[in-house]
């Protein structure tokens, strides 16, 4: 089932789409404001976002290019006037399509319909996925990484040593485990490895690579990504 993002306002037009997205089977969630809309996307993922331009707080233009600036989500404007149609083809802000209101009910459904179909027959399968935590952000599948919103650059298998950690956060992976996840299982090498890329890995992310933030050396047994003394 996919699940669409609806950042509206409008009370009542927000509950008309999202009764009717519902009908047709979408899983939906509403932002009621900018800066609402863009923490959900980060943090929970949608296959789709609804984005109206007139919004509280962050207007829908300024969470679509920050947005695009982090992921691929597809983004589907809704417009109330003319000269934002302009803008968002101006300013080339990377939204998918656009409705102007008012809008039929059943033009949107029809273009909801159209970029679902064409994001589902892309060949990557998986779905985005975003990993947050303590000021660290990880786009798994565009393979970006950023630290306090200023963009890192990892090596292959730091990345990958990054997401394996950051996915099973506040677990102890052995050596072992992180060299089969990271490097596959036919990869000759041995455990030091781990903590030659650990150390790479430490250099980029930690503030203090000494006094790790982030990734906690678990004697015996290999390293554990904490939240315990990031979370805000
Ligand atoms: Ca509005």
């Amino acid at each position: 089932m996919s699940t669409i993002l609806l950042v509206e306002d409008e009370t009542t037009l927000a509950e008309t789409l999202c009764y009717n997205l519902e009908r047709e089977g979408y899983q939906v969630r509403q932002a009621l404001d900018g800066i609402q809309g863009l923490e959900m996307a980060r943090n929970e993922g949608a296959d789709l976002l609804i984005l109206d331009i007139m919004l509280p707080r962050l207007d829908g233009l300024s969470v679509c290019r920050i947005l695009r600036q982090e992921s691929d989500i597809p983004i589907i404007m809704l417009t109330a006037r003319q000269d934002e149609v302009d803008r968002i083809a101006g300013l080339e802000l990377g939204a998918d399509d656009y409705v102007s209101k008012p809008f039929s009910l059943g033009e949107l459904l029809a273009r909801v319909r159209a970029i679902l179909r064409r994001t589902e027959r892309q060949p990557t399968g998986d779905k985005r996925e975003i990993l947050d935590c303590g000021g660290l952000r990880v786009d798994a599948r565009s393979r970006r990484a950023w630290r306090n919103g200023v963009e890192l650059t990892l090596p292959q298998k730091a990345f990958d040593l990054l997401t394996c950690l950051m996915r099973n956060r506040g677990i102890a992976l052995s050596r072992d485990l992180l060299l089969e996840r990271v490097w596959g299982y036919d990869f000759l090498g041995d455990s030091r490895t781990v903590d030659v890329h650990i150390r790479w890995l430490r250099e980029k992310i930690e503030p203090e690579p000494a006094s790790p933030r982030y990734i906690q050396t678990v004697r015996g047994v290999g390293y554990r990504f904490d939240t315990l003394y990031v979370d805000t």
